[in-house]
């Protein structure tokens, strides 16, 4: 039997809002446990809590950026259940009256446009944090995180492939980044992602029962459990078993998923309207002035840099990724050739900075100094061979390619006559080879180039030694 994945992703996204939710502690990550705490988000008895605005500002802009409709009318639900790292009993989310609804986001796998559906984004409070680790017999709590600032975005079942999944969490990675409303660092838990994954035979209707998957904090390994988990769960199948609806825990290290808990149902939690709490009230202005803070997103960005500079659209989805990066390419291309910018932006920025493990914005060679040098082999000073070492030498020391040039004589021969009399020393150096050329060995042409380039330390414009070499062989 032939199976089909059947995968929804509920993403958690911590917001960059400097105090909690319901009360002014800092949000600051890794400071000393419980040093960012106050009577409200630990739970005391008669303290009331007081929204952040910053916070509903920053999931209406989300939802506009992902095409959700703005609610004008919503409230906060409790969510009640018990756990050491939730001192109240119940967690303070949205139920029946989110933020945003519907909504899609689009991406490319595999050179194909994908559409995945948004069922909802809401809001909440995230929990506090179990210590468990290198503490002998006890667990420690500690309630920093307790009332930060998270958005749930929960994606329809449209997703197939595991490529799809880690797709889609990239894109939604890249929005919020844009929108400057998640800082999407994974490792410190700023964007964490569970995931729905079910089988079903090809051309059944009805889903299969679902597992949720827990605990991937990277693209890779988001794709890697939902992986695992359908390989178990086809074999499951397969040898007459049952998959039963569970949360199940994705182990990096095994490249496994553990069994967790059973998974609850809505009804599990007596979800009720937070009496604490005033509805939330989107009033049309309130909407419109947060619309005029949204910057230009990646895909209307990436449309753009296609039809402005006239480059590859994977060139454009690349250098969009992120703002910094697209601010660097735009700062280069306005002052040099587009499509060179973008091929040395794409090839050696981009490698000197996954070498160094660093982002755009800390890149020592500046827009305007690699224009310099892209100008030099625009005007045919410099090959491109050369310009390799040139890129070298300006990367991190800051000197302009022409300095580098200059003070290396690395200036290109572009002179006809220089570049015959090398043509010809390598002709008289290598008699045979001339002959069997000339007697149908066309091959041998990228020898002669490769001499010519050697005889002149590679400063010989290539483009001449192809032109003259065939000349003068012919
Ligand atoms: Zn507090």
């Amino acid at each position: 039997m032939k199976f089909e994945t059947v995968i929804g992703l509920e993403v958690h996204a911590q917001l960059k809002t400097k105090s909690k939710i319901f009360c002014g502690c800092s949000t600051q990550f890794g400071s000393a446990p419980n040093s960012q705490t106050c009577q409200v988000c630990i739970g005391m008895p008669g303290v009331l809590p007081v929204l952040n605005r910053t916070a509903i500002e920053y999931i209406v802009k989300t939802g506009l950026a992902m095409n959700c409709r703005i609610s004008p009318y919503s409230r906060f639900a409790r969510k009640n259940y018990f756990y050491p790292d939730l001192p109240k009993g119940y967690q303070i989310s949205q139920y029946e009256l989110p933020v945003c609804e519907g909504g899609h986001v689009e991406f490319m796998v595999d050179g194909q446009l994908k559409k995945v559906g948004l069922t909802r984004i809401h809001l909440e409070e995230d929990a506090g944090k179990n210590l468990h680790e290198g503490i002998k017999d006890a667990s420690h709590v500690d309630l920093n995180r307790t009332g930060v600032p998270l958005m749930e975005i929960v994606s329809e079942p449209d997703i197939r492939t595991p490529e799809e999944a880690a797709e889609y969490m990239r894109k939604l990675r890249t929005i919020l980044r844009y929108i400057d409303v998640c800082d999407g660092n994974m490792e410190e838990g700023s964007l964490r992602c569970d995931a729905n994954v079910s089988i079903r035979p090809v051309g059944q209707k009805e889903f299969g029962t679902r597992a949720e998957l827990k605990n991937m904090n990277s693209f890779k390994n988001v794709a890697k459990a939902i992986e695992y988990e359908i390989r178990r769960q086809t074999q499951l199948i397969e040898d007459g078993g049952r998959v039963i609806q569970e949360t199940r825990l994705w182990d990096a290290n095994q490249g496994i998923t553990i069994s967790m808990r059973g998974k609850e149902e809505a009804h599990d939690y007596r979800y009720f309207p937070d009496p604490d709490l005033v509805p939330i009230e989107v009033s049309s202005s309130w909407l419109e002035e947060i619309r005029g803070t949204l910057p230009e997103l990646p895909d209307a960005k990436k449309d753009r840099f296609v039809s402005q500079y006239g480059i590859p659209e994977y060139d454009a989805m690349v250098l969009t990724e992120s703002r910094q990066m697209a601010d660097y390419y735009e700062r280069t291309a306005a002052l040099s050739q587009p499509k060179l910018a973008s091929n040395w932006i794409m090839g050696d920025v981009m490698r000197e900075l996954k070498n160094d493990g660093a982002e755009i914005e800390d890149c020592p060679l500046t827009p305007e100094n690699l224009s310099g040098m892209l100008k030099l082999i625009e005007d045919n000073t410099i090959s491109g061979k050369i310009a390799k070492t040139v890129f070298e030498e300006i990367y991190r020391s800051g000197k302009t390619a022409e300095d580098v040039v200059r003070e290396k004589g690395l200036v290109q021969i572009t002179d006809d006559g220089a570049i015959i009399k090398v043509i010809e020393e390598v002709m008289a150096a290598n008699p045979d080879k001339v002959a069997d050329y000339r007697s149908g060995k066309d091959k041998l042409f990228g020898f002669f180039v490769g001499q010519v380039m050697k005889a002149s330390g590679g400063k010989a414009n290539p483009a001449k030694v192809n032109d003259l070499l065939r000349e003068k062989l012919s």
